[in-house]
């Protein structure tokens, strides 16, 4: 009996004329999720994805079926078993697919669709008579049509009939891609990874900025952050990591400015920059992790001011959540063991003791003239490297 992974699609099944390219989009996102386990079919048809394993060791499909629950655009999945549309078929289908549930579950029901009209068995007649069949083979179980433990699901498509149990939920949202993309400004904190989880989920595209400032903050800062990024794609899909060195500017802001503001400016030249290379990567947004209140830097002053210093729309999918809201979220999507390491980021480097609440755009404009932001933000965005990339010198060597 063939088992196979039946994916049911959420909101782009309402995207009208978009619908193909958001399908293909998702077939896409979905490939890249499961090659790793085997090689497999995925066909969509009746706003569902049909994955079939073709080759690959046993627990491939069951691999698959997993990593499906981590891809965007799917709203809930099954592992079916696909027979003939008989009702033959069907019964034996259903009795050794679900054997084992049938047997450990004290209450069941049996739930029927019909896509394929000529089918010659009404939704009711199908329901009904597999009832009776299953009872007649598991006769300790008994019929709960409200609230049963087990509801056998047989659906009679175009094709072929599927049988499942109850189905599992996707992770919902947009496939990644299908919103455009945008940069994440990538912390090492629990905030920020959140963020990132958030917003592919409503289907954009990520590329990561992050800003170190060594000696202050150290390799293993930065570690920390690559490993944070290669823990989000299992949602986001290949998400980069573009470093900002940060020690030039930060130094300058503690050497000029007044130690209320230092706050407030760095994040401004961290827009900067990160607009420089957003524009440049082609990223139609900014994205962070703040979350209104939380610290000194995201009162409504203080995110008012360092709005202005984007030059695109900035995103902060926590603005309105509690912390403890946001640590149950990254328990969830894994990334709160690796948040939690004790490493420094550089916004905690040279941290004021009394930061402004209530910061003017006027004198921090002022500052920022005396400092030369625009240059600092510029020498910055030069000098960002992408991480992982071998260095020229090794790509050379690679080539020879
Ligand atoms: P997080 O937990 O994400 O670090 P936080 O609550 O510690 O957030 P801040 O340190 O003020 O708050 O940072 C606010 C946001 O600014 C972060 O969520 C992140 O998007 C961005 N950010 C802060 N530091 C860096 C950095 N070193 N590199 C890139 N982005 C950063
Ligand atoms: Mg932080």
């Amino acid at each position: 009996m063939e088992k196979i992974i039946l994916l049911k699609l959420g909101e782009i099944a309402l995207k009208g004329l978009n619908r193909a390219s958001f399908e293909n989009r998702l077939m896409g996102n979905l490939r890249r999720r499961i090659s790793p386990f085997g090689k497999f079919e995925i066909r969509s048809a009746q706003s569902t994805l049909y994955v079939r394993k073709l080759a690959g060791p046993d627990d491939a499909v069951d691999r698959a079926f997993e990593a499906a629950g981590d891809v965007f655009g799917v709203v809930a999945r099954s592992m079916a078993a696909e027979c003939e549309k008989n009702y033959g078929a069907i019964r034996e289908t259903a009795l050794s697919f679900l054997a084992e549930r049938f047997t450990e579950a004290a209450t069941f029901k049996v739930d029927a669709r019909r896509s394929d009209k000529r089918f010659p068995m009404t939704t009711p007649e199908i329901m009904e008579t597999l009832g009776g069949d299953i009872l007649e083979k598991y006769p300790h179980l008994r019929v709960d049509v409200h609230h049963p433990e087990l509801t056998c699901m047989v659906e009679v498509r175009d094709h072929a009939a599927y049988v499942h149990g109850d189905q599992l939920p996707g992770a919902g949202g947009m496939p990644v891609g299908s919103a455009g993309e945008a940069l994440l400004l990538l912390s090492g904190g629990i905030d920020s990874p959140v963020a990132a989880y958030m917003m592919a989920k409503r289907g954009l595209a990520l590329t990561a900025v992050h800003f170190e400032s060594p000696p202050y903050t150290s390799e293993r800062a930065r570690e920390k952050v690559l490993a944070l990024a290669k823990r989000l794609e299992r949602f986001t899909g290949r998400l980069p990591v573009w470093v900002v060195p940060f020690t030039e500017a930060q130094l300058a802001i503690r050497d000029v400015c007044p130690e209320e503001y230092f706050t407030v400016i760095m994040r401004r030249l961290m827009m900067r920059v990160a607009s420089l290379l957003a524009e440049r990567e082609g990223l139609g947004a900014l994205i962070t992790g703040e979350s209104l209140g939380q610290v000194a830097s995201q009162t409504l002053h203080a995110i008012a001011v360092t709005d202005k210093s984007a030059d695109r729309p900035v995103f902060r999918p926590l603005i309105g959540m509690d912390k403890e809201e946001i640590v149950q979220l990254s328990r969830r999507i894994d990334t709160y063991d690796l948040s939690i390491l004790p490493y420094e980021d550089c916004c905690t480097v040279f941290t004021p003791r009394h930061p402004r609440l209530k910061p003017r755009l006027s004198e921090v404009l002022e500052w920022e003239e005396k400092l030369g932001a625009e240059a600092l933000a510029e020498a910055a965005y030069r000098d960002a490297k992408i991480a992982g990339e071998p260095e020229e010198e090794e790509k050379r060597d690679a080539d020879l």
